[in-house]
């Protein structure tokens, strides 16, 4: 057991200054006075006089078991660490597979996710990956779904981008179908992670599906809709009208030169257009592939995404004047609810035990805790990866 004495908790507006008791790898209460409790042995306590309780963050979107490979087999990228995670604040990573489905496969994404999940924190998959037909564990998404608990959904599958695989509608309509029944024969929330490019279709095969069918926009979690200008004012548009859009935050100089919108720009001007805050999301791409240019603008090499990138950009909407909390639902609240993951995203008793301590003056993250084990002490890993 372990109790995190006169935090402060950012709760609907209130900041309140309590403590928080963690046991069984659940919040088991939230209260003023729980630190009497903090005398009896074996609970450890922190002190949180200079801190503030986040809930444990969510990125719905990692190549954890690496991706890239866009240039050749040279620029394929490493897998993930734990460390690299949980020192971002991260305690639950959704996996998913990206341009290449044939050095990468959902076996090893599977596997990947249940070392993550054995190392400490929270870990779920995606099946397929860009192309339509999608490849999957059980022969058809659906079965995917219903019989592998992991399987969150499908993603990220590519539409107006050269590297897709040119799905038609029919095709992208009989994908998102499959999501909808899987999801309602799983119980699950069943999400459609759909990577963007930069192709003047835009969105128009989410469009069609959304105003032709019965499928439910909540299915839809669009990524990457801050590539571009045009892009991003079909998420205000998407957003606006119930949509979920997420937005990216693993980036370089040179993307934002041309064009892309950063994602706290983003979510600033997503709120102010009247984007409900609830819609907005963030996730990190991380470990997909980066170009490095140079200052000439020549490419001298890659490098990967951050999951470090995610709760940065939510520091960059607070110094732009977004509420903390607001911001902070991008990747706590509101990814938790697309994916349907009801036990995390949030800070309330029977919750998971996944919180983030985060200095009061600087907001650098001081502690991480998944599943009620201190992953993160002062800022330093204190739990690492068999290697
Ligand atoms: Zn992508």
């Amino acid at each position: 057991m372990l109790i995190i004495r006169s935090a402060e908790v950012l709760c609907e507006g209130d900041v309140r200054e309590i403590d928080v008791l963690l046991g069984g790898g659940r919040i088991l209460a939230m209260a003023a006075g729980l630190d009497s409790a903090s005398g009896l042995p074996g609970i450890q306590v922190i002190d949180g006089s200079q801190l503030i309780a986040l809930p444990g963050f969510v990125d719905s979107h990692v190549h954890i078991c690496g991706g890239g490979g866009e240039g050749g087999f040279s620029t394929r990228t490493p897998e993930i660490k734990l460390t690299d995670l949980t020192t971002a604040g991260v305690t639950t990573v959704v996996g998913c597979l990206g341009t290449d489905g044939v050095t990468r496969s959902l076996d090893g994404l599977y596997a990947k996710a249940g070392a993550l999940q054995a190392e400490g924190i929270n870990s779920y998959i995606l099946t397929g990956n860009y192309r339509i037909p999608p490849i999957t564990f059980t022969g058809s998404i659906l079965r995917d779904m219903v019989l592998m608990d992991k399987v969150l959904g499908v993603g990220e599958v590519a539409i107006s981008d050269h590297r897709s695989s040119q799905p038609t509608y029919e095709e992208f309509c009989r994908l998102a179908a499959d999501v909808r029944v899987g999801a309602m024969l799983s119980g699950k929330s069943g999400v459609i992670n759909v990577h963007l490019g930069d192709g003047v279709r835009m969105m128009a095969l989410i469009e069609a599906v959304v105003n032709e069918t019965e499928i439910p926009v909540r299915h839809f979690l669009p990524t990457h809709m801050n590539r571009n200008p045009e892009l991003f004012e079909k998420a205000i548009a998407f957003g606006r009208s119930g949509g979920y859009v997420d937005f990216t935050t693993s980036t370089v100089p040179q993307f934002i030169e041309d064009g892309e919108v950063a994602a706290d720009e983003a979510m600033d001007r997503c709120l102010k257009a009247g984007v409900p805050s609830d819609r907005i999301c963030f996730s990190s791409d991380a470990q997909g592939s980066l170009p490095l240019y140079d200052k000439a603008g020549e490419l001298h090499g890659m490098t990967v995404g951050k999951p470090s990138s995610l709760y940065e950009a939510v520091r960059r909407a607070v110094e732009r004047g977004v509420p903390l909390e607001t911001a902070v639902s991008a990747i706590t609240s509101n990814p938790a609810r697309v994916l349907g993951l009801g036990h995390v995203g949030r800070l309330a008793p029977g919750m998971a035990a996944d919180v983030v301590l985060v200095h009061r003056d600087t907001l650098e993250i001081v502690y991480v805790i998944a599943r009620g084990q201190v992953m993160v002490c002062e800022g330093e890993p204190v739990v690492k990866d068999a290697f």
